[in-house]
């Protein structure tokens, strides 16, 4: 029998050894999650938090623990694995018999599948992908020719190619469209393939609601059975950092990608902007960080052609030219001045001619000097835009429509000026986890591509992009 002292020292030797054999980030970083607990006649006993840490250091890591042990003890040894629950290190809680993370089947490329993609499968309570959102619909062009190139990459060796992969950029640019296009690709050439999307806000959101209902071990369970993870706009995750939604981002994200999953991240700041615990950005490090820029003209001008196309829309290359020079930031707005063109056209009667278009796009500021963008301008304009008063918005009625209005203002808020769940609150006199509840129902809407809802965003947005630069 060995003392514990010894014990300590050997299992210290060990794991020097260990880290010094360079087995990979994931040894490095779940190593000080295991402990030694006993060694009695040639049997050294681990302690580790859970099923996940105990699946990688007795399958993955069996053998060089298993020499770096013999070697620090001086002996053959036996190696036995306890699930002990919490250690320090591991930051959070868990429930060990939920958490058998599924086998990982290895990938085998398939024929192409086009059934659509559903997330949702197995009860996942991911997002389905936009349909519209292919490599095939995806425009290339200098501003995006390399997390194009990336993204194909990755979706044909998932997990070999870059992981995590990090894409950032400036808001309507395409970086949903981008990630969503690897989940299809992916589901085509994998279709047994787990994919997940989800959103920053999202997460968020079904973080909140398993802790207040008792079901994180549900919630672990599941996302641990994914392959392929496609997590948008996690600066909604950053801007929680160092609260229980950051760290169990943090716990998913290792227990991923220790595992060889392919995850994708993107935001709209690069990833030393972003209010991650340093440990977490340096994990977006390890893979490839790219950007998508705003694009030039000759792509906004092939962006406008290809969905005018799409959408049957008769408009001369003329006026697509018009809105390609007038509208430059954002794809998401090209598109909407596009689509409100059209609308007008076929509306009036009218064939779309530049003039139109320029009426049409002029028609967007309301007001002689614009108001200041803020939280009761967005109130106003929401209410105008669905013909309602805006203390019904803001008020308590439970009408379908009101509450539409109530949470696309809401969202709004949150993504045209930045407000903060609890600014939001305090202004529609809810609580945190309704205004939450809120604007998770609107991305939603948005990523199933709900046209009622993208229609009325796409439009609200220019009409606040124009106040903002009247
Ligand atoms: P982000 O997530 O960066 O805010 P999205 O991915 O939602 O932006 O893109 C906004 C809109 O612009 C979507 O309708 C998308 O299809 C379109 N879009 C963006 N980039 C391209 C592109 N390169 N080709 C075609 N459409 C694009
Ligand atoms: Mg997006």
């Amino acid at each position: 029998m060995m003392s514990e002292t010894d014990l300590g020292r050997a299992w210290r030797t060990a794991v020097q050894e260990l880290r010094r054999q360079h087995h990979g980030a994931a040894l490095d970083m779940w190593i000080d999650d295991v402990r030694p607990l006993a060694w009695h006649d040639g049997v050294v006993r681990l302690g580790v938090p859970d099923a996940f840490v105990h699946e990688l250091m007795s399958e993955r890591f069996a053998q060089p623990l298993h020499a770096a042990l013999d070697a620090a003890c001086g002996r053959a040894v036996t190696v036995e694995f306890r699930i002990v629950g919490e250690t320090p290190a591991a930051g959070n809680g868990h429930s060990p018999a939920a958490l058998v993370p599924a086998p990982t089947a290895p990938l085998q490329p398939a024929p192409a599948a086009s059934a659509p993609v559903d997330t949702s499968r197995e009860g996942f309570s991911a997002l389905p992908l936009n349909p519209r959102f292919t490599f095939e619909n995806f425009v290339p062009g200098p501003s995006n020719r390399f997390p194009r190139a990336a993204a194909e990459a990755v979706a044909k060796a998932p997990a070999r190619a870059y992981n995590p992969m990090f894409i950032y950029g400036g808001v309507g640019l395409g970086k949903t469209h981008l990630m969503q296009a690897v989940g299809h690709r992916a589901h085509q050439l994998y279709p047994a393939m787990h994919i997940a999307y989800v959103s920053g806000e999202t997460f968020l959101h079904q973080f909140v609601t398993c802790i207040r209902e008792d079901r994180m071990a549900d919630f672990r369970a599941r996302y641990r059975s994914v392959d392929l993870w496609l997590v948008d706009d996690i600066q909604f995750i950053a801007s929680r950092a160092g609260t229980g939604t950051e760290a169990e981002f943090f716990h998913t994200f290792n227990a991923l990608h220790a595992t060889n999953k392919q995850i994708i991240v993107t935001s709209d700041r690069p990833p030393k902007e972003l209010l991650f615990d340093d440990r977490l950005r340096s994990r977006f490090e390890w893979g490839l960080i790219t950007d998508i820029k705003p694009p030039d003209e000759e792509t906004r001008l092939a962006i406008l052609q290809k969905r005018a196309q799409e959408e049957h829309l008769a408009l001369s290359d003329e006026v697509l030219l018009y809105l390609a020079q007038v509208v430059r930031d954002s794809i998401r707005l090209l598109e909407g001045a596009l689509l409100k063109v059209a609308a007008y056209a076929s509306l009036s009667g009218e064939t779309a001619t530049v003039a139109l278009a320029r009426e049409c796009l002029r028609d967007y500021s309301v007001g002689e000097r614009p108001p200041a963008l803020d939280a009761a301008t967005i109130v106003e304009l929401v209410a105008r835009h669905f013909r309602l008063e805006a203390g019904d918005v803001r008020g308590k009625s439970r009408r379908a429509d009101l509450v539409l209005a109530r949470q696309v203002a809401m969202y709004l808020c949150r993504e045209a000026i930045g407000s903060s769940f609890a600014d939001i609150g305090a202004r529609f006199e809810r609580d945190h986890s309704t205004v939450m509840h809120s604007c998770t129902k609107v991305a939603e809407c948005l990523a199933r591509g709900d046209a009622a809802v993208s229609g009325a965003l796409a439009a609200l947005q220019s009409e606040l992009e124009q106040q903002r630069s009247a």
